[in-house]
């Protein structure tokens, strides 16, 4: 391998029918600077990250030099947004190239804000600093809190202005994902190209995510990897809903079939409970709100049901029902993530048949006592939930006397029911308010002080020495209420 990086390419993307793809440059700038680098991330890669911070090394993450084995291409795909289908693709990105780590593991190299595509209709192919910034920080947040993600490995800045509202910063992030399959890759092969695509394409997003499934007979193959996307989604989905992430545009485009998250836009963290929050600008009908989300991705999965129907069976009818079962299964899967998760966010080793109820009433106290939905939890966890909002509840003290009660009856023992919550409960989230605080000082006074440390901060989700600042949720005059697209 003679890349100086430790690039060590091997891209099958483009193996695939030329429809899935156009030969696409990334768009060189005039004076790139590092203002992110993930180190531990690029050590998983196998690549140097002494290298890559230099002159040189910053060259790549602009686009201004293409690595060893690099082939730099925009992807085709297709996506119901907000219910509407569109015929989309990279308009403001490039993937460069599929990394082979030293542990065998193959990795997509993307470069977001890398300048117009064939797919780019009126944008301009460049995104400012600002939500490239806000998706490193948040992609980071996630991964350390566990949660499948697509990665950022650098952002810099280009150099050049971009021109929305007012004239802003440029920037690229290198995002790493374990593919840039999506719902909406699919809907693009079965509305494009000929009929053998979607089995072409199938057949890849297996060998890539689900080689178990490979040698399967046809006739189980593709519907078991139905099921398989949509036990990932279901997942996924519940790890976002127990830490209170809202994705924010649940567009099948922004879906993968790995299961990562993917496509952080105006996405956000909740402060204080409520099961209808919305923040992004967009949405104005609540479509992506909190307690949407999970419907929203078995609504995504029959859409991508229905581009393996030909696939699932020779009979319509026949796949039709088939499919129709294994979505009829997400509801249940979906119930039984997060059951298991909220068992061990509150300490529950037992299972008990009222355990969804009190959860519920506890939930019910969060709105009425509009209480921070991560406080409470680590407060919990660490003994003290009288001491937050939820205390003011009505029906808190017998609610938290049987929740005590229960605890004390547990085998396993009390201790260990604090440890578990401890690791599963973080202490530190992306709130909003501190994101947009670190976002507006560095893109507008170049000052990367505190988005610095609250990456640090964020990398250690579980940690209670952190400054208060970073646990506390806002102060009513410091909450964001909104977010915006970003593009
Ligand atoms: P997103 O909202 O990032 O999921 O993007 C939706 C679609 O719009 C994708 O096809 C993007 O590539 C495209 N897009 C977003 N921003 C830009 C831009 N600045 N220039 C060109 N295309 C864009
Ligand atoms: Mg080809
Ligand atoms: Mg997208």
């Amino acid at each position: 391998n003679m890349d100086p990086f430790g690039f060590n390419f091997d891209n099958t993307f483009e193996l695939l029918p030329d429809s899935f793809y156009r030969k696409a440059g990334a768009t060189p700038v005039d004076f790139p600077e590092i203002v992110a680098f993930n180190s531990s991330l690029a050590a998983e890669l196998g690549l140097d990250e002494e290298k890559l911070q230099t002159d040189e090394g910053k060259k790549v993450f602009a686009g201004n030099r293409m690595p060893e084995g690099a082939s730099s291409i925009s992807q085709a795909y297709a996506g119901h947004q907000f219910g509407n289908l569109s015929m989309l693709g990279d308009g403001r990105a490039v993937l460069i190239g599929e990394q082979v780590t030293p542990e065998g593991e193959r990795f997509d190299l993307q470069l977001k804000g890398s300048g117009r595509t064939v797919f780019s209709r009126s944008g301009d192919g460049r995104a400012p600093i600002g939500p490239m910034l806000r998706e490193y920080i948040i992609s980071g947040a996630m991964h350390a809190l566990g949660i499948r993600t697509s990665r950022s490995l650098a952002v810099v800045t280009t150099g050049e202005g971009v021109t929305r509202e007012e004239i802003l910063p440029g920037g690229i992030l290198t995002r790493v994902a374990m593919s840039h399959l999506r719902v909406g890759t699919f809907e693009y092969a079965v509305r494009t190209g000929d009929e053998t695509d979607i089995r072409t394409l199938a057949d890849y997003a297996i060998s890539r995510h689900y080689p178990e499934l490979e040698d399967l007979p046809d006739k189980d193959k593709y519907l078991s990897f139905l099921k398989a996307v949509i036990h990932n989604q279901a997942e996924l989905i519940s790890d976002w809903m127990l830490v209170g992430f809202i994705h924010g545009v649940m567009n099948t485009d922004n879906m993968t079939i790995s299961g990562e998250t993917i496509d952080y836009g105006p996405c956000a963290f909740m402060d204080a409970y409520h099961p209808e929050t919305v923040y992004s600008s967009i949405d104005i009908n609540g479509r992506y709100k909190y307690q949407n989300q999970p419907a929203i991705g078995q609504w995504n999965l029959a859409r991508f049901a229905e581009t393996l129907l030909t696939l699932i069976a020779d009979d319509k009818d026949e796949a039709i029902s088939l499919a129709q079962d294994a979505l009829s299964e997400y509801g249940r899967l979906y119930e039984g993530f997060w059951l298991d998760g909220m068992r061990k966010k509150l300490g529950l080793t037992e299972e008990s048949e009222d355990d969804e109820m009190f959860i519920t009433e506890l939930l019910d106290m969060m709105v009425a006592a509009e209480a921070d939905y991560t406080r409470v939890f680590r407060m919990m966890a660490l003994g003290q939930a009288e001491k937050t909002e939820l205390a003011k509840a009505e029906g808190f003290s017998e609610w938290h006397d049987k929740w005590k009660r229960k605890l004390e009856d547990q085998e396993s023992g009390i201790e260990a029911a604090y440890e578990l919550m401890k690791s599963v409960n973080p202490a530190v989230i992306p709130r909003n308010h501190l994101v947009e605080k670190a976002l507006d000082e560095a893109m507008h006074y170049g000052d990367y002080s505190h988005f610095n440390k609250l990456n640090e901060v964020l990398a250690k989700p579980y940690d209670d020495s952190h400054e208060d600042m970073y646990k506390n949720p806002p102060e009513a005059s410091e909450a964001v209420l909104q977010t915006f697209c970003g593009t």
